[in-house]
């Protein structure tokens, strides 16, 4: 088939756009709790403490219910976000449905934004109260451990890896890895990719997870997944493989290409957090709590996902390690 023109909206260069909630109530679950050391310190690394029997799914239990919004508890890691008057967000600019840039009004925004902006709502009483910082993929855990950022909302997969270098919230969003390929190509599934070129972005769980499929396909490496976008409708891979979500908003932007599954890995969504102040992941959980609850999480399910997805299913069902 002729490979169509790159089109739509794969974005230039990286850029920036700009209770019981205290610390000492805090310490239960099996992680290891470090002191609070405030937004820019460097945490001390944790992997090489003793590896705790690790369940990716399960958080830090909410302290108790959320504080009244705008009012965090004075000395929390959140009062300290409050008083600096902005929640800086990790997250991408080029995933369509969960974090990308509308061309139209050049804010970033999707499902994972929205629920950077839950949090924001909850610290400030304003979900506008957001500053989006770009982040490459392999860079997440970094970001959030050397305090440039607060958290990460990046369709960043929980794994016991990870773990050892970051809280994770409670999931947020229950992914799978598929394969898209063209139009045309008879490969159904990744099983028929075997010494294929599948792209993937550096640093993320979906080129770790190519290395061990049993079809052998050949695992290419890009800086995001616009770019394996990129190298498809150029000809130089010949399928992309990454989580089901971020395939949707790939095939949502060039008509020759489908996704095909079925989904061979599961890739649960968490925020990412420091370890630095565990009350800050209490709060996020307790934030989707609420979320869960009160509806928010399937309107924007809706907003952002209904179009692919169909109807919302139910939120993911929190899990605590205590
Ligand atoms: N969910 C996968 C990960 O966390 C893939 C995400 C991505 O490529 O952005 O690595």
């Amino acid at each position: 088939m002729t490979i169509p023109p790159r089109r739509g909206r794969i974005v230039p260069a990286l850029a920036t756009l700009c209770l019981m909630w205290t610390v000492a109530a805090c310490t239960s679950g099996s992680r290891p709790e470090p002191v609070a050391s405030g937004p820019t310190s460097t945490p001390t690394p944790t992997a090489t403490s003793a590896a705790p029997a690790c369940d990716p799914r399960a958080s830090r239990r909410p302290a108790g219910p959320l504080p009244a919004p705008g009012k965090p508890p004075a000395g929390s890691y959140m009062d300290t976000v409050r008083k600096r008057g902005l929640l800086r967000l990790g997250t991408s600019q080029d995933t369509l449905l969960f974090s990308s840039r509308n061309p139209l009004t050049g804010v970033v925004e999707g499902f994972d934004v929205d629920m950077g902006r839950q949090v924001a709502a909850a610290i400030f009483g304003d979900p506008s109260k957001l500053q989006i910082v770009v982040i490459p993929n392999k860079d997440r855990a970094a970001a959030v451990m050397s305090g440039r950022v607060d958290l990460v909302a990046e369709t960043m997969t929980i794994n016991c890896e990870r773990l050892k270098l970051v809280d994770f919230s409670t999931v947020y969003y229950q992914a799978g890895q598929k394969v898209l390929v063209a139009r045309g190509s008879a490969a159904r599934s990744i099983a028929d990719l075997g010494g294929k070129r599948v792209c993937a972005a550096a640093g993320s769980t979906s080129l770790a997870n190519l290395a061990k499929v049993p079809s052998h396909p050949v695992g290419v490496a890009a800086p995001t997944q616009a770019d394996c976008l990129v190298r498809f409708q150029e000809g130089t891979v010949d399928a992309v493989s990454t989580d089901d979500t971020i395939l949707a908003g790939l095939a949502a932007q060039d008509p020759y290409a489908r996704v095909v599954g079925p989904a061979f890995t599961d890739e649960p969504y968490g925020m990412a957090i420091s370890r630095a102040h565990p009350e800050f992941t209490r709060f996020v959980n307790a934030v989707l709590e609420r979320d869960r609850s009160d509806g928010t999480w399937a309107r924007l399910y809706r907003a952002w996902l209904g179009a692919q997805f169909g109807p919302a299913p139910a939120p993911p069902a929190a899990r605590y390690l205590d």
